[in-house]
């Protein structure tokens, strides 16, 4: 799996991407991860030395439009490096769009190869151009908005870390054990490890007696009244 990102910020990333599961994804070369920097699409510096990359809202109000041009420019750079042209799906980040799942993430990793991620700042993106990319859709290029959440962001970096975590995790050889998905068997948000009892400011807390009990039929009963709904049906 590819991923493109496009973003004015793309040393956001560095530390996270460096870490971990994802970071040795990226090192064994499962996942690959780059960045296309709007402003590095502007010639024109501003009085400021400084090459602008938004400007103000048509109709008035507060905060900056990030300009439709430098964005386009940076998603059209991002296409061609694809090698293999077949399963690109472009996502543009909107706090308001249709929120991604887990289910979505799976769905993700199985139907493309290479995934464009759009990162908004200021006020988000001048429309135009979601217009263009809807319309330069066809059989082998797919584009939609997705938000990761009933909130607003400053940016669009932290949804795009998000989709790349959780779309990746669904790649064989990223964890270390591919069935260790949550979603894939029985697991609860609720687990415990040594000591058996925690003596915390003269208290006493106990693990739950039936994850002691070695009964696996019932730990899993117990797990699964523990679930949220988050990961959808299991698979058992
Ligand atoms: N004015 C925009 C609105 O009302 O929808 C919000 C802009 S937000 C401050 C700047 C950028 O952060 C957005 O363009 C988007 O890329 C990103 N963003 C913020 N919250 C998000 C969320 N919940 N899901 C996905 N992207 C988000």
């Amino acid at each position: 799996m590819r991923f493109h990102i496009v973003t004015i910020f793309p040393e956001a990333f560095e530390s996270y991407m460096r870490e971990s599961i994802i970071g040795r994804a990226l090192r064994n070369k499962v996942i690959s991860v780059k960045f296309y920097n709007p402003r590095d699409f502007i010639k024109s510096k501003n009085k400021n030395n400084y090459r602008p990359v938004d400007n103000r809202p048509y109709g008035g109000g507060p905060g900056m439009i990030m300009r439709s041009e430098p964005v386009l420019k940076a998603v059209e750079k991002a296409i061609p490096k694809i090698k293999n042209k077949k399963k690109i799906l472009i996502i543009n980040f909107i706090p308001s769009a249709e929120k991604f799942t887990t289910g979505e993430a799976k769905k993700i990793s199985e139907k493309y190869t290479d995934i464009i991620l759009i990162c908004g700042r200021y006020e988000g993106i001048d429309a135009r151009v979601d217009k263009i990319l809807q319309q330069s859709q066809n059989k082998f290029l797919k584009f939609k908005q997705l938000s990761i959440g009933d909130y607003v962001l400053t940016g669009g970096e932290i949804p795009a870390m998000i989709l790349v975590d959780c779309v990746s995790r669904q790649i064989e050889g990223v964890l270390g054990n591919f069935d260790s998905r949550e979603e894939e068997r029985v697991s609860s948000s609720e687990v415990y490890t040594r000591p058996e009892i925690l003596k915390w400011k003269g208290k006493n807390y106990k693990v739950p007696k039936i994850l002691l009990s070695g009964n696996h039929g019932k730990i899993e009963n117990w797990k699964k009244s523990r679930k949220g709904k988050i990961y959808g049906k299991y698979k058992k």
